[in-house]
């Protein structure tokens, strides 16, 4: 398994020293050192601009297409949470049709990752009603989190 990866990494074979990456992190993660523009994982939040920007495609998301495989051999049930972004990757596959192919592929059940979303909004409202004055951050997107976090 490589979840320790972290989410966003560099191809450095690919890297042609650019500085592109550089100057668009929103957080100042990437270094170049060695001739090579290395992120730093402490500071990274994953948000995808190097990824985007990057003119060598050097830059990277992890592929954990093997893990889920190995996960969909092991005998136990394994459930499948998708984003509602994904229909900008399908976009001619109907929700009927996704979920009845990750059905066959062996996933024993599809949500929707939204509903963590909602989860975070309804305890949004839960902490707003009760008037604390205290600094609540909404969002659930990940990059937004990660960067509070960190
Ligand atoms: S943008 Fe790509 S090619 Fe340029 S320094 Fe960054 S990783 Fe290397
Ligand atoms: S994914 Fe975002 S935060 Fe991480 S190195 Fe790339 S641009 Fe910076």
């Amino acid at each position: 398994m490589r979840y320790h990866q972290p989410p966003v990494y560099t191809a450095e074979n690919e890297c042609q020293d650019c500085s592109k990456c550089v100057r668009h992190c929103p957080v100042k993660a990437i270094k170049v050192a060695d001739g090579q523009a290395r992120i730093g994982p402490e500071k990274c939040v994953a948000c995808g601009t190097c990824v985007r920007v990057c003119p060598a495609k050097a830059k990277r998301v992890r592929d954990d297409l093997d893990e889920v495989k190995q996960l969909l051999r092991q005998p136990k049930k394994v459930f499948v949470s998708i984003a509602p972004s994904y229909v900008s990757e399908f976009p001619d596959v109907s929700t009927s049709k996704m979920i009845a192919a990750l059905r066959r592929l062996g996933f024993a059940g599809v949500s929707e990752t939204a509903l963590g979303a909602q989860e975070v909004s309804a305890k949004v409202v839960r902490e707003l009603n009760e008037g604390r004055k205290k600094l609540l951050l909404s969002s659930a997107c990940p990059a937004a989190v990660t960067y509070v976090q960190k």
